[in-house]
């Protein structure tokens, strides 16, 4: 029986790992991936305190090594199930269940999918949702980036070292990104950009994806552009499919908690991505995950008193 499980090892995890093992708590962080999370999919991080800038992977590492330090097990599994027993939680992979007092679920989020003909097909052929996986693969090519937001723009910009151009197709005329952001994808020679469009098939030749239709929804015109890769970052979807019995999701299907962390499950946590909030930020999932770390260990002593 552990005193905690964390379900996933992104910085919100790991943060919990470490605040719940160094008060002497029986952690075991469950993850089917690598450590990191959504930090193994980001190029450069420049908004982490105390890393003027540092690689996600880089960051993950670290930040894995020190959730370690005071005892905290890790161990892979594919998470299927919770069961809330009162005082025990049972928590299901694939091919083990695990026991706990307490669960933290920090699972995040996914790349959310457009949901046009062909994505899924050329997946991996040249649609990507991983400018850091990906993007060396399409040295000097013309690459196409669907979405406006941050991770759009920031990853836009980080592809523009491996391609000749890079598109970012946005569906209105005004970025949502950070204006800094903004700013330096509006500077860059490298990036420009196709306003008001979305893209509605990506088309190929069954190996690999040759070109795109894009429709400008002001007005309505198709227009069809030869493509050899395209990245999507059109936003998140939580990871939250194993917890829609527990009753603790919001209709979007975002976790809801209160400042402590808790959900309207005694001993069940969620931090993170996952959590239904305001910003999702590596600083705000590290300072989710070092309050749940306390909130389990307080909960903990409460029974045990
Ligand atoms: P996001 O902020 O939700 O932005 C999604 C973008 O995709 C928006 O511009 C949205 O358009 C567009 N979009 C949504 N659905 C679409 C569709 N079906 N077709 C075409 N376009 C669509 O998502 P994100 O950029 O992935 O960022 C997720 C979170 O991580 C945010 O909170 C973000 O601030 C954070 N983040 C922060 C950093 C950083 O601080 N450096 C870096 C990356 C991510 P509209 O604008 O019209 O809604």
């Amino acid at each position: 029986m552990y005193d905690v499980i964390i379900i996933g090892a992104g910085p919100g995890g790991m943060t919990a790992a470490l605040y719940a093992s160094r008060a002497d708590l029986k952690v075991l962080v469950i993850e089917r991936g690598a450590p990191g999370g959504q930090l193994m999919n980001t190029a450069d991080v420049e908004n982490y305190p105390g890393f003027s800038m540092i690689t996600g992977p880089d960051l993950a590492m670290k930040m894995y090594e020190n959730s370690t330090n005071f005892g905290a097990t890790h161990t892979y599994g594919n998470v299927t199930k919770v069961e809330n027993e009162g005082l025990v939680k049972k928590v299901y992979c694939e091919d083990e269940v695990y026991e706990a007092k307490t669960v933290i679920i920090a699972s995040g989020s996914d790349h959310r999918k457009i949901g046009v003909p062909g994505e899924e097909e050329y997946a991996g052929r040249g649609v990507s949702y991983c400018a850091v996986c990906d993007g060396a693969f399409f040295r000097d090519r013309h690459l196409y980036v669907i979405g406006g937001g941050d991770s759009a723009v920031e990853e836009g910009l980080y592809l523009t070292q491996f391609a000749s151009k890079v598109t970012i197709v946005h569906r209105r005329d005004t970025l949502r990104a950070q204006k800094v952001i903004q700013d330096r994808a509006f500077k860059n020679e490298k990036v420009d950009f196709l306003w008001d469009t979305v893209p509605v098939e990506f088309k190929g030749d069954d190996k690999q994806i040759t070109s795109i239709d894009f429709k400008n929804v002001k007005t309505g015109e198709v227009t069809n552009a030869e493509a050899e890769g395209v990245f999507v970052y059109i936003g998140l979807d939580p990871l939250t499919e194993p917890f829609k019995d527990l009753g603790i999701t919001n209709e979007e299907g975002w976790i809801v908690t209160n400042e402590h962390m808790e959900t309207n499950i005694p001993g069940i946590y969620a931090i993170g991505d996952v959590r239904d909030t305001v910003l999702r930020q590596i600083a705000t999932a590290v300072g989710d995950g070092s309050i749940a770390g306390q909130e389990v260990y307080k909960y903990i002593t409460e029974l045990d008193d």
